[in-house]
């Protein structure tokens, strides 16, 4: 075991003056990272300044094995250098410093993504298990381990039979009091753990999650730490690994599947913060509820589907990087009046692919920071608000999957923005879309998790218990949603006041009124809430059957979390807008939010018509509001995409020949 004796030391990073200079950008798009910054920018700042460029690229024709080779080289670097252990408690070499934790993980998320998650298997779930599962006899002998790397480890969660349905696990915990041990067993093929990152050649340990029996009895879902190789890398006795090969993407990361017969590891290897074994055998645990104790234990999950969430917005701002400079290069067609050929970036076509999702992407920035300062706010109070805990986690789960969606939607457009030349390997596209793929699919499949969001709003987050039951959220619906209240987010004075000037009627031009917009996707969320509580509540009615009662409205359900998390997103944007203290970049923000709303409503303008919150006419309106949007934003295109963070070194794209702009 290594020991550390100034537990800091792993974050010395030398004094500000030795990093490098910042990355050469316009005064806009400066103003514009700055408006973006959030409370963690310092460290955005740092990273995009000491992060040397041969850190953040994979070479796209790397072997499988050279792939993983070079992944863990370079997560051990960035290890070295402080980049991924800040969210640990500093006794064991952390910074305790949950948010910029999750800042440093998207920044990791702007270079290679087989880093980014091999480093969030590393720190996030296996170490995050450790810590927020275990208690301080775990903490003291293997989380200074952890944070070095001298322990390896990997989080055994999903099976074979089992992946979104965790409570289902078929794998068990069994406690033999004879030997005080706990017995590791995987009894089916499907309680094959599979997909485990970490598992096929790394991991010496893992956390093996699957059913605890004390006694004969089943007492739900918990974790147990594991050894799974020796120190020469060789499968230890009971534990047999394998190695899921070549993947969709990160090829540098080896996931692979785990079988345990009959495994016994000694009791205390047992993750018991919220449920354990006494010494006496029996089980004891503070939350009586086996329910609400899953739910709790699932909960410090949360940080995980905040970090996800950051990195799959990082991989769409990427491709728009690259997609919007390489516009601005590329010409195709003469037209007359035109000196030479078209730019690409002057067709309104092209325009439409890409200035919406600039604007989409700024406003993901900005909900991205205030969930960060949310994880921060509620890491650091002692007396933890439970309904403020399940909110975050709810909110969590709802932006993961809006900037997964979006990220992944993002590259493929921005791929075929660029022809033929953004399927070239050399152009950085390719890989970005390989490696962000699944990110719809881990730390929670998104449509999973937009009905969990659906049921945090339908109970508003009371009594959450239990992953996704359907009874239960019948229940909800008829029980406790007597009319929808539209959730207070951090921007809500801001928003009170756009609103409420817009009911007193400012004059303007409805289509560039925020309050308009706000009380457009308020309204939208509301009716959606409301509507689907009613047809829960029939179909509850008219139905034994729990199952078709729920599935008959899902869709609904899911329509119902996406109104949420658009507003919840706006909302974000709002206060961004409202924040900013330069006036050009606050006008450039201004009129992304309105592009960003009004591409919302356009997309949703079926409904917003058949629901009499837009006439026919106004529709229209709308969809030339946005053509002028784009028109207007075009001449800042680059500036704007610089704003977005990403340094042009980084991109890695060979065919963005022209350095943009030199001071
Ligand atoms: C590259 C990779 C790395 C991974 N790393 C890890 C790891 O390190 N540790 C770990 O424990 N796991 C890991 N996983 C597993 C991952 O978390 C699961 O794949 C994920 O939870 C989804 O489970 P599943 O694959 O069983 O899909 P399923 O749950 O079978 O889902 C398949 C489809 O069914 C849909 N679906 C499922 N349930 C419902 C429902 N109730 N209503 C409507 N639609 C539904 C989903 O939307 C999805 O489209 C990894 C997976 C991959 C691909």
């Amino acid at each position: 075991m290594t020991t550390i004796d100034d537990p800091t030391a792993a974050h010395d990073l030398g004094p500000e003056p030795d990093a490098g200079p910042p990355d050469r950008i316009s005064p806009l798009g400066q103003a514009l990272r700055e408006a973006t910054a959030g409370r963690w920018g310092h460290v955005r700042d740092r990273a995009r300044r000491t992060l040397p460029v041969e850190l953040m690229q994979r070479d796209p024709g790397l072997t499988m094995p050279q792939a993983r080779d070079w992944t863990r080289d370079t997560l051990a670097t960035l290890t070295g250098r402080g980049f991924t252990t800040s969210g640990y408690p500093v006794a064991y070499g952390g910074m305790d410093d949950v948010g910029r934790s999750a800042v440093d993980f998207e920044m990791c998320a702007h270079g290679d993504l087989s880093v980014t998650i091999k480093s969030g298997v590393q720190f996030g779930l296996f170490g995050g298990a450790v810590a927020s599962l275990g208690t301080q006899w775990h903490h003291d002998t293997y989380l200074r381990d952890i944070v070095t790397l001298e322990l390896p480890g990997c989080y055994a969660m999903s099976e074979i039979g089992h992946g979104s349905d965790v409570s289902s696990l078929e794998t068990t915990l069994t406690y033999d009091e004879e030997t005080d041990e706990i017995v590791v067993h995987s009894p089916t093929a499907s309680s094959m753990k599979a997909y485990i990152g970490g598992a096929a050649v790394d991991a010496r340990m893992a956390v093996v999650y699957g059913q605890l029996v004390v006694d004969a009895q089943s007492h739900g879902v918990h974790a147990v730490m594991v050894p799974v190789r020796d120190e020469h890398g060789q499968a230890l006795p009971g534990v047999a690994l394998g190695d899921h090969g070549p993947k969709g993407g990160l090829a540098g990361v080896d996931n692979g599947t785990l079988m345990f017969d009959q495994v016994r590891v000694p009791r205390r290897m047992l993750l018991d913060r919220y449920g354990g074994v006494t010494s006496e055998g029996d089980y004891v645990s503070d939350i009586d509820n086996p329910n609400r104790r899953f739910f709790t234990m699932l909960g410090t999950l949360v940080r995980g589907r905040v970090c996800i969430a950051g990195a799959g917005a990082v991989a769409g701002r990427r491709a728009l990087s690259i997609a919007t400079r390489y516009a601005t290069q590329r010409r195709q067609f003469s037209a007359p009046g035109h000196d030479g050929d078209v730019l690409l970036i002057d067709y309104l076509a092209h325009q439409r692919k890409l200035l919406p999702r600039i604007a989409q992407a700024y406003a993901l920035m900005f909900a991205q920071n205030q969930i960060v300062d949310r994880l921060q706010d509620l890491h650091e109070t002692d007396n933890k608000d439970q309904e403020a805990q399940r909110e975050l986690e709810t909110r969590a789960a709802g932006l993961k999957a809006v900037s997964t969606r979006f990220g992944n939607d993002t590259i493929q457009v921005c791929r075929e923005a660029c022809g033929g030349a953004g399927y070239l390997a050399e152009n950085g596209l390719t890989l970005i879309r390989r490696d962000a793929d699944v990110f719809a699919t881990f730390e929670g499949d998104n449509t999973v998790l937009l009905q969990l969001v659906a049921k945090g709003l339908l109970s508003n987050y009371k009594e959450m218990f239990g992953d996704l039951d359907m009874f239960g959220m019948l229940q909800f619906a008829a029980r406790s949603f007597g009319g929808a209240v539209i959730e207070r987010t951090a921007a809500r004075p801001v928003i009170d006041r756009l609103v409420e000037a817009t009911r007193v009627g400012s004059g303007g031009d409805p289509l560039h009124d925020r309050g308009w917009h706000v009380e457009m996707f308020e309204d939208r969320e509301r009716h959606v809430l409301e509507t689907l509580a009613t047809r829960l509540r029939r179909a509850a009615k008219n139905s034994d059957d729990s199952f078709e009662a729920f599935n008959s409205a899902q869709d609904h359900v899911l329509l119902a979390a996406r109104a949420h998390m658009d507003r919840v997103v706006l909302e974000a944007f709002v206060q961004g807008i409202e924040d900013c203290s330069d006036p050009v970049a606050q006008d450039r923000l201004s009129r992304l939010g309105d592009l960003y709303a009004l591409s919302s409503i356009e997309a949703d303008s079926a409904w917003f018509q058949q629901h009499n919150r837009l006439s026919a006419t106004r529709s229209k309106a709308v969809s030339a509001a946005i053509n002028e949007l784009c028109r207007s934003l075009r001449p800042d295109a680059v500036e704007l995409v610089e704003g977005m963070g990403v340094p042009e070194e980084w991109l890695n794209s060979s065919m963005l020949v022209e350095p943009h702009w030199t001071p």
